[in-house]
């Protein structure tokens, strides 16, 4: 039988494995075929593993075949991600394959142990396609800070699917997986999905537990799904959310059926929700003028759909960039102190003394962008300068932090556009860290504030996806996603890129 993987979702899947339309196996070949088709020119994937992704396959065709015997009903009893080809993040940990984090410090790294959200959806039936490629550590927005080389933006091989999860963007945008998790420290599940046309989620901070994850930001970092529709992200997001005891920072509110509140929200519509679109981001220099326009039409169709629409200022997210440079870089180089050729990862063949073996293990593992992030951050943290730019940057962040809080009082969605332009050229932007920075400039405020948002597809310029960015207040993924659904409907954008068809 021959599966377009583009046309399914998390439900069709469940629908066609308890009909016998097809099973687990099939569907997970099928993933497998297209990936060996289309992988070497976009270099989604550091790693495929079909061992893993075989057995798991059958694991679910077997509880099929158990369900069955039993006389039970298969559409209730399967598990919520029944088969779905699932790819993740090379910095997420799963027993069985390397986490790399597309670095060459631990290009030779196995996991020991599995990372809590990758554990929740295999225990939830996904099936694990393998590990993505990212910017080294997840430093960056374009995939060019890669150790293995750039992904390809499926829309435009010669462009970037932007970062610094984009092979997990592209696994999803090209229809090699049917869902992908990212992490997304300033940006890096939602700026690549404006630029893949996908449906991309930063949950709120502590709603994903980061057990297994490799640190970047730890009071920034979550880790959220890629999907091509609201409800499959919904799906994802309900399996991996809730408390984990190895992450103290993971919160106990409930986790609710996120994919209920989507159908409820299709059903109810917009009636009394209140949006705010953020006027004097959409006012900042640098933004292409199309998506200005695009992201004024989106706000339209909010209006039209029976919502209450006003304008929000939230000038201090001016100085969000600045803040994020320091805070960021400051726990990264706090982070990745533990990488240091003795306990994890690559070591080098020679050297003199301890302290040499350290610095050459560092001085050769570690990329360029990283070894930039570490020296900020180290020269951020030092005595003489402590006051001066990290209690600053906390100072304006807690600032950020009570301007969110304020807009919520009136609000229940913020919309701003995701990303400042269309996916860009591999190479356009390698040369000039701060050009690339600029990249996140509407994502970054939402870490630092710890909300949720997502980036929705909002239509093509120039034949590459754009995407508006919902954001909605600390765990109110519910309304997020139920906004987010009636948008999608209304919007109808195609989220088969031409090569996947
Ligand atoms: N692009 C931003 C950075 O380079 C955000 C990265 C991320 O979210 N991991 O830091």
């Amino acid at each position: 039988m021959s599966i377009d993987l583009s046309k399914l979702s998390v439900r069709t899947i469940r629908d066609g494995l308890a009909s016998k339309t097809w099973s687990a196996r099939e569907i997970t070949q099928a993933s497998l075929d297209r990936i060996a088709a289309t992988d070497e020119s976009l270099h989604a994937f550091n790693q495929v593993t079909p061992e893993l992704a075989l057995a798991a396959a059958d694991a679910v065709d077997a509880r099929v075949a158990e369900i069955e015997a039993a006389g039970g009903d298969l559409a209730a009893e399967l598990p919520p991600l029944a088969g779905v080809p699932t790819a993740f993040k090379d910095n997420m940990n799963l027993r069985g394959t390397r986490t790399t984090c597309s670095s060459k410090i631990l290009s030779n790294y196995e996991s020991v142990y599995d990372c809590t959200a990758v554990r929740r959806m295999l225990d939830a039936g996904a099936v694990p396609l393998g590990k993505c490629n990212m910017d080294e550590f997840a430093f960056g927005s374009s995939t060019e800070n890669s150790a293995t080389g750039p992904s390809h933006n499926p829309w435009d091989l010669d462009r970037v699917p932007g970062g610094s999860s984009g092979g997990s963007a592209v696994a999803v945008s090209s229809a090699q997986a049917v869902l992908s998790l990212g992490s997304d420290t300033g940006g890096s599940i939602r700026q690549p999905g404006a630029l893949t046309g996908t449906v991309a989620l930063k949950p709120t901070y502590g709603r994903v537990s980061r057990y297994g994850c490799v640190a970047f930001g730890s009071s920034l970092d979550q880790i959220g799904p890629f999907a091509r529709n609201v409800e499959d992200a919904a799906h994802a997001l309900k399996a991996m959310s809730g408390q984990d005891p190895m992450d103290a920072t993971s919160m106990s509110n409930p986790v609710p059926d996120y994919a209920a509140a989507v159908r409820a929200a299709k059903v109810d519509g917009m009636k009394g929700l209140r949006v705010g679109i953020v006027r004097d981001m959409l006012d900042m220099d640098g933004l292409d003028g199309r998506i200005k326009r695009r992201t004024e039409e989106v706000v339209g169709i909010f209006a039209m759909l029976g919502a209450e629409v006003g304008e929000v200022d939230l000038p201090t997210s001016q100085h969000a960039l600045s803040a994020y440079y320091i805070i960021g870089p400051a726990e990264a180089s706090s982070n990745l102190a533990r990488f240091d050729g003795v306990r994890y990862g690559v070591r080098a063949t020679e050297a003199e003394d301890v302290m040499d073996l350290y610095l050459r293990s560092r001085a050769e593992g570690f990329g360029p962008e990283s070894i930039r992030r570490i020296m900020l951050g180290t020269y951020a943290l030092s005595a003489g300068y402590y006051d001066a730019y990290y209690g600053q940057a906390q100072r304006a962040r807690t600032l950020i932090i009570r301007e969110f809080a304020e807009a919520f009082e009136n609000y229940d969605i913020l919309v701003t556009p995701t990303s400042p332009e269309p996916a860009f050229k591999i190479g356009e932007k390698s040369a000039d860290p701060l050009t690339m920075y600029l990249n996140d400039i509407f994502t970054i405020p939402v870490n630092l504030a710890g909300n949720c948002a997502m980036n929705v597809p909002m239509g093509m310029v120039k034949g590459l996806p754009v995407g508006v960015q919902l954001i909605a207040n600390h765990f109110s993924e519910e309304t997020l996603l139920g906004a987010a659904a009636i948008l999608e409907t209304e919007i109808g954008f195609d989220t088969t890129p031409p090569r996947a068809q």
